[in-house]
């Protein structure tokens, strides 16, 4: 039997992908080995967002090469499409699948002549593949939207994965359906610019999760990351209401200063963000909201800088996901002549990372002596069992049952080292 390994880089839409293209290798008679084993096909999902992620692509093309010196590697995502002929110089690319051929190298693979690059525009993709990954992890990650029409000045996503689509209420409800019959209880909704849903159906993101809250066996749903100018009152008050869609909201805020956030083509000021957290902390208040920032946009200044931190320091946000300024080729951010030296980045990002861990002491902190329901996901070592609560607490517990994807009561104990212990209550 033959066989495929697959390795992903970047984020949850790129994973979601990469199962279903692996899936139809599968249903084809391959057998699936983890990345690192010998395969007769390897698969690198590559990223662009960062410089760091573009060279860890080319690391993995390198790693398939040596441990399957015989085997055919096939390069797709982000970083394929926006560098094709560097990839495909990399010893042994069999070939280079941009963005609108990444769901046919299958076929592709099946009559490959001689060609090496299949690459179009990214904007003349109108439909939107579907996507969902189901056997990887206890969580499935949904696609139901693709590409950006936001085009803001750091981002390279809407040059990788084009104009803004979706797929429609009904293929989504459908494939939420098929992930249920599998045994999964989680669902992570995942796209690029998801409160943008519904543009190439006539749709909506609200009329999306009213449907998706009705998909009997789906017993929690998250909201992966939501622009904060798309994130609406009535979507706030339904997750509010909803027993499955999860108290966790991810939103990106990337500066404190109005002034950077103005030359970063962002389409929100401060003033509408602070209205979105006290929003949802007044009809959720044990909500956790992980939030981006980035440090070190070429025009952000000392006073700018602090007018970010200490916008998030009178915030009750859970927790900051902190990106160091990359300048990606193509942008138009890249082209602004100024930047911030590297020392001072590395400074800004050390400081927020203090302010993060603080947030996250002083919000975890609350649930101790609490009762929380926990979905079981991972053994971590002998008897301890890894789960994450409906707000995003991570808790571990010690069980002699195997209650991996079973949702449980757990009586919070403690907070240490970042991990909630609990005893799961019968
Ligand atoms: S909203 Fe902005 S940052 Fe997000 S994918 Fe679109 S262009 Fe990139």
């Amino acid at each position: 039997m033959k066989t495929i390994s697959v390795t992903t880089l970047g984020c949850k839409l790129n994973f979601s992908e990469s199962s279903s293209i692996v899936r139809e290798f599968v249903q084809n008679g391959f057998k699936k080995v983890a990345f690192g084993k010998q395969s007769d096909v390897t698969i690198i999902n590559t990223c662009y967002v960062t410089a760091q992620a573009e060279k860890k692509s080319k690391f993995a093309v390198k790693k398939a090469k040596k441990v399957s010196p015989n085997g055919k590697i096939i390069v797709i995502g982000c970083a394929a499409q926006l560098n094709p002929e560097k990839f495909v110089k990399y010893d042994g690319v069999d070939f280079v699948a941009g963005t609108n051929f990444k769901f046919d190298i299958f076929n592709i693979l099946q009559c490959n002549n001689e060609q090496k690059i299949f690459h179009s525009d990214v904007n003349e993709i109108e439909n939107c593949d579907e996507a969902y990954s189901i056997s990887e992890r206890t969580r499935s990650f949904l696609k139901i939207q693709d590409g950006c029409d936001y085009h803001c000045t750091y981002c390279a996503v809407p040059l990788a994965r084009g104009k803004s689509r979706n797929i429609s209420i009904e293929e989504a409800v459908k494939n939420a359906n098929i992930i249920a019959q599998k045994g999964i209880k989680e669902i992570v909704l995942t796209g690029v610019n998801i409160g943008d849903f519904g543009k190439t159906t006539g749709e909506n993101f609200f009329q999306l999760i009213q449907e998706l809250d009705k998909v009997e066996g789906i017993e929690r749903y998250r909201i992966s990351s939501i622009e904060p100018n798309l994130l609406t009152d009535e979507i706030i008050e339904f997750v509010a209401n909803s027993k499955k869609f999860m108290p966790h909201f991810h939103i990106p805020l990337q500066s404190g200063s109005d002034d950077v956030l103005k030359q970063m083509h962002r389409r929100y000021n401060t003033n509408l963000f602070c209205q979105r957290i006290f929003k949802i902390k007044e009809l959720i208040p044990d909500a956790f909201l992980g939030i981006d920032v980035i440090v070190g946009f070429p025009t952000e200044t000392e006073q700018n800088f602090n007018e970010t931190f200490n916008l998030l320091n009178d915030l009750p946000v859970s927790y900051l996901h902190i990106f160091p300024y990359s300048a990606r080729p193509g942008t138009a951010a890249s082209a602004i002549k100024e930047s911030v030296p590297s020392e001072i980045i590395k400074n800004r990002e050390i400081k927020l990372s203090e302010l993060s861990d603080l947030k996250s002491y002083i919000f975890h902190k609350q649930f101790v002596g609490t009762t929380q329901s926990v979905l079981f996901e991972k053994i971590e070592s002998d008897k301890k069992i890894l789960g994450y609560s409906s707000n995003y607490i991570r808790v571990s517990v010690e069980s002699n049952n195997d209650i991996r994807n079973k949702i449980c009561n757990v009586k919070i104990l403690n907070f240490e080292n970042n991990i909630m212990n609990g005893i799961v209550l019968i």
